[in-house]
């Protein structure tokens, strides 16, 4: 008998299975269990065209979502989010120029920047983020890429949080071959490094540095060993074909990235794009659904800009296969939902924070 996700107009795609048994949660029954292991040990697939993804952009909203809950369940637990807290260990004087950033020295947006910051007190909000729930600490640092010199701050860094029972992730700008075996043998789980948008929109974004320069430290990131966080911003003024673009890149890195933060602009004034027109939830939301499509096994998480969503699109995100978020009160220097706003919204919808692996 065909079922509901057969008679969708959008032929599925390897990654997405009408028939497993774990999607059939998605049609109704009793709610999954939190320690529910699903998973799909299809491949995901890469190699998608343009023509296929605006497909999936073009579908009816609730075909998709509900295409894209089905693929979330074939793949991970569907009550549960992953909880990552970020901390800014080294604040503004970037010396980039990308045009939505406080921290770029190029802008006056009156942002003090800060050196790096000594370990203990990073131990310490690390500390924290773990007793609130998270189970990745991620450390942001404002640079076009580490020095050498800071090196062993940063791995000594790595170590410690990673002792603490917590996975670790860094974005320090580009990264040598050498930086990046560094950081992955002190215990670095993940390395972030957003391509940010698509690749012919990327000179309207940023001049200091190409598209390549961001592949090109993906590649080294991959070969250390570490996991790739990389995702994108939208509601930067583009075009609907940059979003296509955007997710074509990040679907067909091979593999795809573990972890696709999507960030919704947080406007910012005096940075050339501080005048930016927001994107709609719906928009948002069917782009989360489309990038959970395309990239079935990675966490799509929600970043920036979550602190502007209602509950209500928040759990449309979720529906549409969002199982990531930023916790804590700031996410680097814009402002993030305080975490009384997070508990409340995780019980009302019976979610559950995911723990960190063994
Ligand atoms: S986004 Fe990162 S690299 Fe770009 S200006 Fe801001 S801190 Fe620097």
């Amino acid at each position: 008998m065909a079922t509901l996700i057969d008679r969708l107009n959008v032929p599925l795609q390897d990654g997405a299975r009408a028939d497993d048994s774990h999607a059939s949660n998605a049609r109704g029954g009793a709610p999954l269990p939190n320690n529910y292991a699903p998973h799909s040990s299809k491949p995901a697939k890469s190699g998608w065209s343009r023509t296929q993804i605006t497909a999936l952009m073009e579908t009816p909203f609730m075909d998709i979502i509900l295409r894209a809950q089905s693929v979330h369940r074939d793949n991970f637990a569907p009550n549960q989010i992953q909880m990552s807290q970020l901390l800014s260990i080294k604040t503004g004087g970037c010396a980039e120029d990308c045009g939505y950033c406080n921290q770029s020295a190029h802008f006056d947006t009156g942002l003090k920047p800060s050196k790096l910051m000594d370990i203990e007190p990073v131990l310490e909000a690390a500390r924290k983020a773990k007793a609130g729930g998270a189970s990745r600490f991620c450390m942001g640092a404002a640079w076009r890429s580490p020095k050498d010199r800071d090196m062993d701050a940063l791995c000594d860094m790595t170590q410690q949080v990673k002792n603490m029972g917590l996975e670790t992730c860094m974005t320090l700008g580009m990264l040598s071959s050498e930086q990046a075996k560094r950081l992955a043998n002190s215990g670095l789980d993940y390395y972030n490094h957003n391509i940010d948008t698509a690749p012919e929109d990327y000179g309207r974004i940023i001049s200091t540095r190409t598209f390549e320069d961001r592949l090109n430290t993906l590649g080294r990131v991959r070969a250390s060993g570490m996991k790739v966080c990389c995702g994108g911003i939208v509601g930067m003024g583009e075009q609907a074909e940059d979003r296509i673009g955007l997710l074509q890149v990040l679907a067909n890195l091979d593999p795809a990235p573990e972890s696709v933060p999507i960030n919704a602009l947080v406007p910012v004034a005096g940075t050339p794009l501080g005048e930016s027109e927001p994107i709609h939830p719906i928009e948002f939301a069917r782009l989360i659904a489309v990038a959970r499509i395309l990239m079935p096994q990675s966490y799509v998480r929600l970043s920036a800009g979550r602190e502007h969503m209602s509950d209500e699109a928040q759990a449309l995100c979720f529906m549409a296969g969002a199982n990531s978020i930023f916790v804590g009160e700031t996410l680097l220097t814009t402002d993030n939902p305080s975490q009384n706003e997070d508990h409340a919204l995780f019980a009302r919808l019976a979610i559950t924070p995911e723990a960190a692996p063994d």
